[in-house]
């Protein structure tokens, strides 16, 4: 049954200087969740670390989730811009009984737990100043702290992990105002997830015991909890934490690394979710399946071999217009050279051929050589030794044929196979010396694609630039 009230998630990264693939799952989760409901995916970004949190690390993010194609709603939020509301929250616990300042200094604090410690009683900070009469308050800074509940427990009801429960005991008195009118992070997080609207917060479990205390600031101030769903870490195929040590931990890198968007989708979609057995699928597919019921409990492991997998499906299952759009957008974030419109052009003529058979845009724009190079065409090692005297022999002799073929497959591959019969050679030597020819390389699309594609111009011109090669 759809829910009666829209849906909003939200990402809330820390620009940290780059995206961490971890950050892209939890955001393509939100994302899949609130599209495939018709509700808002928001945007905020957690910059009240002033010292990380530069224009640079923000753009980093944008780049990273345009690049992944997860459009958020509306602008994206600056949780710093928002300080004067978090204090304002602030403020209005104080005035109702829910919080109260502190005028603990560290050193008084310090002294309270190395105290509890030597008696082994629990270390958490109890004010002295909880229950003081205002009328006690002296003139010096204060913090203000939430009144936590010192009785009972605390519940949260995880669409992942469950029912999770806290001793309140173990619920501090957290700062939610420093003492230079800054708000915490918990404080931030609450205020900005209420105000944006934010129905359910899907992310990292390393935030699950954040939950608990946030939760005690949402009844504080009578509002309704989100639905929570804490998802299990990224781990690398060890089942260690996922880190450079593995490979790219960056979003950007991936791009760098030429793996299609779509392809990240689907894979960062698998990793910790599942739905039946399907591993290959399309964001419609995706939007439609996607539910917090098939979030994994346990961790996921990376598997770069899955991943490459996936590439290649998703390339050849690609439109060519799509596929020309994301090329551009690699040449440019690898900082390779733009294509010129004669190369654009062939490269679009080409695409059939190149789409089945290439994991990444690297592989791909390798397998493009033919279409993209230049004559004179330098064979590489094993493209040369398939460029013998005999062998280029056989390609003199060719040419006449491809001037007269008929310039369909099925007339060049006439034109070859009546070729290779009056002579009586087999096809298998002249393929090696054509395609050799033809790209410069020994690996290439058919000879038969490639001669479609560049035409019979360029064809003959490259054979007669092969035949009339020097030494073996
Ligand atoms: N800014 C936090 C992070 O990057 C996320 C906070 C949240 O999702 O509530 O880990």
């Amino acid at each position: 049954m759809p829910d009666a009230t829209p849906v909003v998630t939200r990402i809330a990264p820390s620009p940290t200087g780059f995206m961490h693939i971890g950050t892209a799952r939890t955001a393509l989760f939100n994302w899949l969740y609130a599209r495939g409901r018709g509700g808002k995916f928001l945007l905020r970004i957690e910059d009240t670390d002033r010292e990380r949190s530069t224009p640079e690390a923000t753009e980093a993010i944008l780049k990273g989730m345009r690049w992944l194609g997860l459009d958020w709603d509306g602008d994206a939020v600056s949780q710093f811009e928002r300080a004067a509301r978090h204090a304002e929250v602030a403020h209005a616990l104080l005035a109702r009984g829910a919080a109260y300042k502190c005028f603990s200094t560290p050193e008084e604090i310090t002294a309270f737990r190395e105290a509890a410690r030597a008696e082994g009683r629990n270390t958490n900070f109890q004010s002295p100043w909880r229950d003081a009469d205002p009328a006690s308050h002296p003139d010096l800074p204060y913090v203000i702290r939430i009144r936590a509940p010192r009785e009972g427990e605390t519940v949260i009801d995880d669409a992942v992990q469950g029912s999770v429960r806290w001793k309140n005991a173990d619920l501090d008195d957290m700062i939610l105002l420093r003492s230079d009118g800054t708000p915490t992070y918990m404080l931030a997080v609450v205020v900005d997830d209420v105000d944006m609207g934010v129905t359910h917060v899907i992310r990292g479990d390393d935030h699950l015991a954040n939950a608990a205390r946030q939760s005690l600031i949402y009844k504080a101030m009578d509002w309704p909890l989100p639905v929570y769903a804490h998802i299990p870490l990224i781990l690398g195929p060890d089942g260690k934490k996922l880190s450079k040590r593995h490979g790219a931990t960056g979003v950007d890198e991936y791009q760098k690394m030429g793996y299609p968007a779509a392809a990240m989708r689907n894979y960062l979609a698998r990793l910790g979710w599942s739905h039946g057995d399907a591993e290959f699928f399309s964001d419609a597919q995706a939007l439609e399946w996607f539910d917090l019921d098939g979030i994994n409990k346990s961790a996921a492991r990376f598997d770069f071999k899955k991943l490459e997998n996936l590439c290649g499906q998703h390339i050849a299952a690609a439109e060519d217009a799509d596929l020309m759009g994301e090329i551009v957008a690699y040449l440019s974030a690898t900082d390779a050279a733009p294509l010129t419109d004669t190369q654009a052009d062939l490269l679009s003529s080409a695409m059939y051929c190149l789409k089945e058979r290439a994991k990444t845009f690297g592989e791909l724009l390798e397998n493009a050589h033919f279409a993209l190079g230049q004559r004179p065409f330098e064979p590489d090692e094993k493209a040369a030794k398939a460029l013998d005297p005999v062998s280029r022999g056989i390609l003199t002799e060719l040419t006449p044929h491809l001037r007269s073929a008929s310039w369909t497959r099925e007339g060049l591959e006439m034109a070859i196979s009546n070729f290779a019969e009056g002579e009586n050679i087999k096809l298998g030597k002249i393929a090696p010396p054509l395609r050799a020819a033809l790209a410069g390389r020994s690996v290439t699309p058919s000879i038969f694609d490639m001669m479609l594609v560049i035409g019979r111009e360029e064809t003959i011109d490259r054979v007669r630039d092969a035949a009339g090669r020097n030494g073996d």
